[in-house]
């Protein structure tokens, strides 16, 4: 199952303060990552306990709950919707009880080899309540902390887990924070005056008026108790694997990931595309909301006028959500409505984050023609996007990707757009400003830094074998 969450995990240094309050709005503030299902499970010294449940952060919690969830330490998770799989099981964290205790874990990301590990577990005689692949990492978590310290526990759980895994974990009056060893989804850690949080992303820091520390390393644990901080570094590669996604569309502009403002980097993916892809226009104008910022950049390189088009129904949540076909049409036409008097006779670039499915640009190009554009150019500041991701993102099967089976004149034409304009690879990671070593980048190359069953992995073999080598 391909999780793209948020998660959090926070120490106050007072056990006689509750953290409950201050999760629930880190998770607020992490909602784009998941709308599906949201939870939170807090330690009071004593207990371990849980709330979580089906809908958004503020349709799952309401005071009561919050003021049931005492205690000065805990963990948060938001999900994010995905085929199949959305029934209250699958929400998170997940909290398995063994005898020495209570392990609550929040993961944000895919394991590749989950099935075979759950296999595994299963003919020894654990019994799962969940499909997810986070259940499993508990259920390790669990065994091998029976064998071992904390420290020798996790390492041996990174060595079994292949994937993408941010994760916090809750045990007892400890919050752990792990990063797997290709830090292939975010993970940062911020000092708050009253403790230390540890979240998907900085914008849930500057929310609680934390400020950022760092990221958390890719295979570094980070061990929070009292509110203060340990770091244990478990594995070390050579080369990170960033997910390229997390800086076109998936984060908030207003986070900071490994270094980078993600608003910066979009105004930047969009100047670069007005070099690579100009067009002879009048007006260039977002695609709401995740088009902004590229379109600003896109305007300040092409000296275009830039003005706004397109107005969205922000109560409407992403088009994504919507289950199948025929209903993410509806919401389409639902969300976006055309601001005519900025469009009728003008020659428009519409500038939007990525084409998955081609639906959504379709439904926006024929949205402005009808409200009298003489000519739409639409630029996107992702190249194609031609391969699924298995590592985290919930994008769409291979069948589903237009750009994997349609050249980009094809793309134009289905889309019906006047030109059509991708940033380049090397344009993108230009605007990133990491080298491309340290990127993720399997669903616009199909190429993935870790072995994927039947898939093409050239980077995998570096890698993975770099991995398994490290001395334990
Ligand atoms: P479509 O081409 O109709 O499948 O929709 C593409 C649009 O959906 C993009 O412009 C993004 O704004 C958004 N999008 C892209 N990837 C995702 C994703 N993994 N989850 C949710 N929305 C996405």
């Amino acid at each position: 199952m391909h999780d793209a969450c948020g998660v959090v995990g926070i120490s106050l240094k007072d056990e006689y303060c509750n953290v409950a309050t201050s999760i629930y709005f880190a998770l607020f503030a992490l909602q784009h990552r998941g709308q599906e299902a949201a939870g939170i499970s807090v330690h009071d010294g004593r207990a371990t306990r849980i709330h979580r449940g089906r809908g958004l952060v503020f349709e799952v919690f309401d005071d009561a709950q919050i003021s049931l969830l005492r205690g000065s330490v805990g963990i948060g998770h938001v999900r994010y919707p995905t085929t199949g799989g959305a029934c209250l099981e699958n929400c998170q964290p997940f909290l398995v009880k063994y005898k020495d205790g209570a392990v609550a874990v929040a993961h944000n990301g895919n394991l590749v080899n989950s099935a075979q590990l759950r296999e595994q577990l299963e003919q020894s005689g654990d019994i799962f309540h969940s499909t997810s692949d986070t259940e499993v990492i508990a259920h390790l978590l669990v065994r091998e902390l029976l064998k071992s310290d904390l420290q020798e526990a996790v390492k041996a759980v990174m060595r079994k887990i292949v994937g993408s895994y941010s994760l916090t974990v809750l045990m007892g009056d400890t919050v752990l924070a792990i990063r797997d060893p290709l830090g292939i989804k975010p993970l940062c850690i911020g000092q708050l005056e009253t403790g230390l949080v540890v979240a998907s992303e900085s914008a849930a820091i500057d929310t609680l008026n934390g400020t950022l520390i760092r990221d958390v390393r890719p295979g570094e644990m980070v061990v929070l108790r009292q509110g203060e901080m340990k770091s244990y570094q478990l594995t070390r590669l050579h080369n990170p694997s960033h997910c390229v996604f997390e800086y076109i569309y998936f984060a908030r502009p207003d986070s900071i990931l490994d270094g980078k403002l993600i608003y910066d980097v979009r105004v930047n993916i969009g100047a670069q595309l007005a070099e690579e892809h100009p067009a002879d226009a009048d007006t260039v104008s977002p695609v709401p909301d995740s088009g902004i910022t590229l379109a600003v950049g896109y305007h300040q390189r092409s000296g275009i006028n830039y003005l706004e088009c397109l107005m969205k129904n922000r109560y409407i949540g992403r088009t994504f959500i919507m289950p199948d076909q025929t209903m993410r049409e509806t919401a389409v036409r639902l969300k976006m409505n055309p601001i005519r008097p900025h469009i009728e006779g003008h020659e428009l670039v519409l500038v939007d984050d990525s084409i998955v499915r081609g639906t959504t640009s379709r439904r926006i190009v024929d949205l402005v023609r009808r409200a009298g554009a003489k000519k739409v150019h639409v630029r996107i500041g992702s190249p194609p996007i031609i391969a699924p991701c298995y590592l985290g993102i919930d994008m769409a099967s291979r069948e589903e990707l237009i750009a994997a089976y349609k050249t980009i004149p094809g793309v134009e034409a289905v889309i019906n757009a006047d030109s059509l304009g991708y940033v380049s690879h090397e344009g993108l990671i230009k605007a990133i400003g990491l080298p491309e070593e340290h990127l993720c980048m399997g669903c616009l190359t199909g190429v993935y830094p870790l072995e994927i069953p039947g898939e093409k992995c050239i980077m995998a073999q570096t890698k993975l074998t770099e991995y398994l080598a490290q001395p334990s």
